[in-house]
């Protein structure tokens, strides 16, 4: 069933730890959005509040919160985390949070490449090790890998992109957010009524990442910008408006 069939036939509670969604990436408007689109769907939230006790009540499934809060369930969906897997090759290659490697993604041992989710590799957009978990970033990584072990000598460049729908909207984050590279110089525009919001990120007067809520129109056209690494000389106000991302 698709998740907006299910909502409309399940009751359905978010229960999260932070006070609003994706709470090291967006800020408060961003996060108060995302949760008006939810609620406009029937979800109900719960924030800075987590599930202590799992009991059972009459056949039923109940969570309680810290808070004190009580939730029937028949479904449960639950967000664990990661766990890389690196046991294999643990004594092999240098590992931090997964296997570390360079901009070229080679490993620390001869001839072995990581890629993906796995790889920490050396980020030459955000100039540090960097750990991604998405599908752009592991297919780009898949590329550069297969060529390096083929004989290339590449290096690994490319704008993290993360999209998902949400509650019928679209969330895009592209680039470099505060949570990797606190300090960011930022403009913003945001309207609750018209469900749209944009923020944009900068440093040294470049383009390095923006966050979208809503229609995700220019996004193509941010990523070259920041693929491009150009300082931008207009007002930066002026690329928060789609109608000035026209190719
Ligand atoms: C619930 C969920 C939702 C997600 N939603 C999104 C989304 O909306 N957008 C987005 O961009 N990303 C999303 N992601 C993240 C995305 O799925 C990952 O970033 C991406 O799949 C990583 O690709 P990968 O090739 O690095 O690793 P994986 O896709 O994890 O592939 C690793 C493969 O290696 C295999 N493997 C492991 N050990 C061994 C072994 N010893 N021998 C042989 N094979 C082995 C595994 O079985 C697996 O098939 C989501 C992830 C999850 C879990």
């Amino acid at each position: 069933m698709c998740p907006r069939a299910f909502r409309q036939k399940a009751k359905v509670t978010w229960i999260m730890r932070g006070p609003w969604f994706l709470r090291y990436v967006l800020d408060e408007e961003g996060g108060q959005l995302c949760r008006q689109l939810g609620e406009s769907q029937g979800v109900e939230f719960i924030t800075s509040d987590e599930v202590q006790k799992f009991t059972r009540n009459n056949g039923r499934f109940v969570a309680e919160t810290v808070n004190g809060r009580k939730v029937d369930f028949d479904l449960l969906t639950y967000g664990v985390g990661l766990d890389y897997y690196t046991e294999p090759v643990r004594k092999e290659v240098e590992i931090k949070s997964g296997i570390v490697t360079d901009a070229k993604l080679r490993t620390s041992a001869a001839d072995a490449y990581a890629a993906g989710d796995i790889a920490v590799f050396y980020d030459l957009m955000v100039e540090r090790h960097n750990q991604m978990g998405t599908w752009d970033n592991a297919e780009a990584h898949g590329r550069v890998a297969a060529r390096n072990m083929a004989g290339a000598d590449e290096d690994f460049f490319d704008v993290p992109t993360y999209t998902t729908t949400m509650f019928g909207s679209t969330l895009a984050v592209m680039g470099v957010t505060p949570d990797v590279q606190p300090d960011l110089e930022s403009v913003r525009t945001f309207s609750f009524e018209e469900k749209f919001y944009r923020k944009l990120f900068f440093k040294d007067d470049r383009l390095v990442g923006a966050i979208m809520i809503g229609p995700p129109k220019g996004r193509k056209k941010l990523i070259e910008i920041m693929r491009s690494r150009r300082k931008i000389e207009r007002p930066k106000q002026e690329l928060l408006d789609p109608a000035n991302l026209k190719d």
